[in-house]
């Protein structure tokens, strides 16, 4: 079915909370009616949207906003057991009295989820069925389409990880086209669907590869210590052979596997799963930790964390870590993470540095608890608010640190007119 609005307000659509409209806005529900839409018919330009948990409307959209709301779980074909990694295209999944029939010697599933489901109910349902691999993507706002589009990522885990292929609609070409994983140039929180094939496809499906052996990745962000403090133990470094063995859950000799976590080998598991550690308490445990860090989206408007965290040299880094201990002592450590020869630095560190935690600007402001994450503070901040703030913070960290912070967040609408900011 597709369904028109004209004027449509979006400021239910946006996490943001941006109040802004649409000059049209089409829900399609059914992959099939996009055969039958009139592209050429609609106002221009065309912008597909999902949960709007990722984007900030800088102004009214002057075009269509088209919005994939499939989320019709067909009960055949949505999941496929295998043995093997062995690629093969048959689906024999199905639903036998409302449970899925799991053949006994499979490793692991391959399940296709419509885009408009939303992505943190599509992993409440792996961690509910037993299959490993979303649970550390938990309560990531927005929907399964998106998370193709922006590879998504927490806790040491990225969309990327779990995707086998992505099922789209090519405006281009005007046919559906099934896309493999590798194909889609994943990057950090890119992909060539925000880039080289920008505007090209419409995402219908995702399908996914979960794991039905254990493959746990619980070294960031505190996931562990959590867990521990919920009662879980893990001993060990890290969820190698021997973290499982000591868990109880190995039997030696059983074939190998390549595991999520850095490619340490898991052996499969020959017993069960002990119930403290099973993909519906690392779920559990996420949500907890995100909760307390991140607005949520239904009180407080945002769109996440607003800024990419930079890479730089490690001789910048170098200069920074010079410039903190200047200003904060000897002993001041600067948080980091090495990407091969290069350095990764916490914009959030920064921002906090530069004294933004809290800041207001009208009614933007730049989260307490998250200084990577620019909320709406009053719930009625316009975008010149937002992006005044977001100018604020760039241009302070050029001037201190001499780098360039990058938006997340997707800006939509043209840009504003010089006149128009707030400064
Ligand atoms: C509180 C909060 C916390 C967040 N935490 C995280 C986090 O931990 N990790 C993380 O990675 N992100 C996080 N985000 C960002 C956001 O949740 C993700 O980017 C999410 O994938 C956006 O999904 P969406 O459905 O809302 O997409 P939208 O924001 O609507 O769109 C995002 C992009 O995807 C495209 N798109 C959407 N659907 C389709 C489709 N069907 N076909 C083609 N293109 C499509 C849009 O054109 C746009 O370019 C957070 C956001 C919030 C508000």
């Amino acid at each position: 079915m597709i369904t028109r609005h004209e004027a449509y307000d979006l400021s239910r659509r946006n996490t943001f909370g941006m109040k802004v409209s649409c000059r049209l806005y089409v829900e399609v529900t059914e992959p099939e009616d996009l055969l039958t839409l009139d592209f050429d018919a609609l106002p221009q330009p065309l912008f597909v949207m999902g949960g709007g948990s990722n984007l900030l409307f800088t102004r009214d959209f002057p075009g269509t906003v088209l919005h994939m709301g499939n989320r019709f779980l067909h009960p055949s074909g949505v999941r496929d057991d295998r043995e093997s990694g062995v690629r093969n295209d048959k689906e024999y999944g199905g639903r036998n009295d409302g449970a899925f029939v799991i053949p006994s010697e499979a490793k692991e599933s391959l399940v296709r989820i419509p885009a408009g489901i939303v992505f943190d109910d599509f992993c409440a349902w792996a961690a509910q069925e037993g299959l490993w691999g979303p649970e550390n993507l938990s309560l990531i706002p927005g929907e399964v389409g998106a998370s193709a589009v922006q590879n998504i990522g927490a806790y040491g885990v990225e969309a990327k990880d779990i995707i086998e292929t992505v099922h789209a609609f090519d405006l281009r070409e005007r046919r559906f086209v099934d896309i493999p994983a590798a194909d889609c140039g994943y990057g950090y929180r890119t992909s060539n669907f925000k880039t080289v094939w920008k505007g090209r496809y419409i995402i219908m499906a995702v399908t996914f590869r979960l794991s039905l052996a254990p493959t746990p990745v619980l070294d960031y962000g505190g996931v562990r210590k959590a867990l521990e403090n919920r009662g879980v133990i893990l001993e060990g470094e890290g969820m190698g052979p021997e973290t499982y063995a000591t868990l109880g859950i190995l039997e030696g000799g059983a074939q190998p596997q390549v595991g999520r976590d850095g490619g340490a080998q898991l052996r499969r598991v020959s017993g069960p799963i002990p119930s403290s550690l099973t993909p519906q308490i690392i779920r559990e445990t996420i949500i907890a930790i995100r909760e307390k860090k991140l607005p949520d989206p239904a009180k407080v408007g945002s769109a996440g964390s607003f800024f990419c965290n930079p890479v730089i040299s490690r001789e910048h880094f170098e200069r920074i870590v010079a410039t903190a201990r200047e200003e904060n002592g000897p002993d001041c450590e600067v948080p980091h993470y090495e990407v091969g020869d290069r350095v990764k630095v916490p914009a959030a560190w920064m921002i906090d540095q530069c004294g933004f935690k809290g800041m207001r600007l009208g009614g933007a402001q730049v989260y307490p608890n998250q200084p990577l994450v620019i909320v709406n503070a009053t719930g009625d901040a316009t975008p010149q608010e937002i992006i005044a703030l977001e100018q604020r913070v760039i241009d302070t960290i050029r001037k201190k640190y001499g780098i360039e912070l990058h938006p997340e967040v997707e800006h939509v609408g043209a840009q504003l007119a010089d006149n128009q900011r707030i400064k």
